[in-house]
């Protein structure tokens, strides 16, 4: 029976220490570490994970500004907002919750944002860094699983680690980050011939598909670490990952939980790279962009 390992436990241990060193920085600089996170139009799960994160800053004692855009709003509104935010003091952070009404491009969004206050590590900036190995901010849900690894005591040096998912956020970071910690990986997607044979290869198997309960028992391998990324809202309202939890927890190691599992590492995470940011900024006494 695999050890499950708790999320929200060691997210929540995170966040009292990103608390602490947060106030280290206050008494040292006098600087608090600022996040703005701006929510265009009304979609009800984007509105949900923006209410944690406020959360999430206040109980870190950091400034937390807001702004809610209308869902009609110009991408030049957008785009001045940031670039306001940009050379703003006051603001280490800036977040622009995904995804955007059709009508405006996320990547010029994305690339409006100074990387240095790229909390979310989308910017191309950010993921060239991480490509070159050499990273600055780096995305929040993939280094969450990093961290959920590390503190369980688990080994990723020299794992056969495979991914099921290659999006921009999730799979194609997290796959970087494993190479960086000497993993052998392999990333699957829809167009992967034999899939259960693949994850049946997996030390350490991340699934990151959104697809209900997909990776099954006989998809593991015996002793398997098993990270499960998905969100998926059943019918019902359940909330269930792309694991089916109860098979695969007789398989395998250690397993993640949905919810409770990876879901709350991210948020910890967008705090530790804004506290991060807000570190930089006071250590290297600017708040200029990189080079690009
Ligand atoms: P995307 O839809 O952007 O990417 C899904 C990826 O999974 C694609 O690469 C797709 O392949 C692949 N995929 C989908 N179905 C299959 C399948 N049947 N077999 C093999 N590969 C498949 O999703 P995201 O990366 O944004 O999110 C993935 C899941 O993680 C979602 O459930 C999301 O809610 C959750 N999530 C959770 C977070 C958290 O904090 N816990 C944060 C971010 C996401 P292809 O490229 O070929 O289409």
């Amino acid at each position: 029976m695999a050890i499950i390992i708790d999320g929200k436990k060691i997210a929540q241990d995170i966040r009292m220490e990103i608390r602490d060193k947060a106030l280290e920085l206050k008494a040292k600089t006098e600087i608090v570490p600022g996040l703005a996170v701006i929510l265009v139009g009304e979609d009800p799960a984007s509105k949900i994970y923006v209410g944690r994160k406020e959360d999430a800053c206040k109980d870190a004692g950091f400034v937390s500004r807001e702004y809610r855009l209308p869902a009609d709003v110009y991408e030049s509104e957008l785009t001045d907002i940031i670039g306001d935010l940009n050379l703003d003091n006051g603001i280490h952070g800036i977040l622009v919750q995904l995804p955007l009404p059709g009508h405006i491009n996320p990547d010029t969004i994305i690339e409006a944002i100074d990387p240095r206050k790229d909390v979310d590590g989308f910017h191309p900036y950010n993921i060239g860094r991480l490509f070159y190995g050499n990273p600055y901010h780096r995305a929040c849900t993939p280094m969450g699983i990093l961290e959920l690894l590390d503190r369980s005591g688990v080994e990723i040096e020299g794992k056969e680690a495979v991914i099921v998912g290659r999006s921009n956020i999730v799979g194609k970071p997290l796959a970087l980050m494993l190479l960086a910690r000497h993993a052998t990986v392999t990333v699957c997607h829809t167009r992967t011939k034999n899939l259960a044979e693949v994850t049946g290869r997996a030390e350490l198997l991340i699934s990151a598909a959104g697809r209900p309960e997909m990776i099954t028992g006989d998809m593991v391998r015996d002793g398997a670490v098993v990270i499960d990324v998905g969100m998926n809202r059943l019918g019902s309202g359940k909330l269930v990952g792309d694991v089916a939890f109860h098979e695969v927890s007789e398989i395998a190691s250690y397993i993640t939980p949905v919810p409770g599992g990876v879901g709350p590492m991210t948020i910890a995470m967008l705090l530790k790279n804004t506290l991060n940011a807000a570190h930089l900024i006071a250590t290297q006494g600017c708040n200029c962009s990189p080079q690009r």
